[in-house]
């Protein structure tokens, strides 16, 4: 327990490193490629030790997960920034204190995001364009990062004032032009997610990371893809060996993915959903219970609500 709290009061100073207006605060000069890439990280300071001998690594491919119940993300992030940093490795957004997230019994607090290119994680193999990951750190000190993975589509609002925003080259944090952001653009509507224990991607590569990576991803316009990927070609940590551990796959997923087949504005009445998912058999919710929202269109089309595509004695999703 003693062993944690050290890794803990480690990964806290690298984490508020890379918030440290000067770069002279981190520690041996790491890259991503050649002599202070990945493979080299743990040879280039004592400190990264776990970097070449960790057993629970991150980023991992997310391919045998298991379901399980797992709490609802609370997130209450904060609508402005602080300051925005280059800091050589990534562009980072440092925040206010005050945004949280609560993962069952536990409050953390959202320090900073930041952005690699491409996406750390893999599902089931396959990258994504991009991912941002959303710090948190407890008042014990440990740390909750939410991944949102990014794939090219729909202009993000959000992810294009970030661009317009960043330093072309490192320096130190400033504030931004405008602080006002609302975050939430930059999750996607469901929030289903895989779970799983974990380090820091970057040196120190300390081992006091809960991981909540969304399942579902964001887009975001190709040209602010394109924009981020000039400044940073690439900012990603290989994958690592997940060592038999435990990847935990939130329920929400299924579902949601049997729903949008039949309409994606059901999928805006979250709440109701929320609410049949806690009254109601998945198997008994047909188009009876449809009529219940009828400011909902397209619940009509929906195959599980009316019952006409799939196989009404087929057992529940869940
Ligand atoms: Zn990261």
């Amino acid at each position: 327990m003693k062993h944690r709290h050290v890794l803990s009061a480690l990964a806290i100073l690298a984490l508020t490193s890379t918030c440290a207006p000067a770069l002279a605060a981190e520690g041996a000069h790491w890259g991503y490629e050649d002599a202070t890439g990945p493979a080299k990280w743990g040879d280039l300071d004592a400190a990264n030790q776990a970097c070449a001998i960790g057993a629970q690594q991150s980023p991992v491919d997310i391919a045998n997960t298991i379901r399980a119940e797992l709490p609802t993300l609370k997130l209450n992030w904060p609508d402005s920034v602080d300051t925005i940093i280059n800091n050589g490795h990534t562009i980072q957004l440092n925040f206010p204190a005050g945004g949280s997230l609560t993962l069952g019994d536990t409050s953390y607090q959202l320090l900073q995001v930041h952005f690699h290119h491409p996406s750390e994680h893999a599902i089931a193999g396959k990258r994504f364009p991009m991912e941002a990951h959303f710090v948190h750190r407890a008042e014990n000190g440990a740390i909750a990062v939410v991944g949102v993975l990014i794939e090219e589509g729909k202009a993000n609002d959000v992810f294009h004032r970030i661009v317009q925003a960043m330093p072309a080259t490192p320096g130190p944090a400033a504030k931004p032009a405008a602080t006002d952001m609302k975050l939430q653009g930059l999750l996607p509507e469901n929030l289903s997610y895989y779970r799983y224990s974990g380090s820091l991607t970057t040196p120190p590569c300390s081992e006091v990371v809960e991981w909540v990576l969304l399942s579902e991803p964001v887009q975001a316009d190709a040209a602010d893809i394109a924009a981020f990927a000039r400044l940073f070609p690439m900012n990603a940590r290989p994958l690592q060996k997940d060592n038999r551990r435990f990847i935990l796959q939130s329920h929400w997923r299924k579902f949601h993915r049997r729903r949008r087949r039949g309409s994606a504005l059901c999928l805006r009445r979250s709440a109701q959903v929320q609410a049949w998912k806690q009254t109601t058999p998945f198997r008994l919710r047909r188009k009876s219970r449809c009529r219940g929202i009828q400011a909902c269109r397209g619940c009509d089309l929906h195959p599980v609500l009316q019952g006409n595509r799939l196989d009404p004695s087929r057992p529940s999703a869940h």
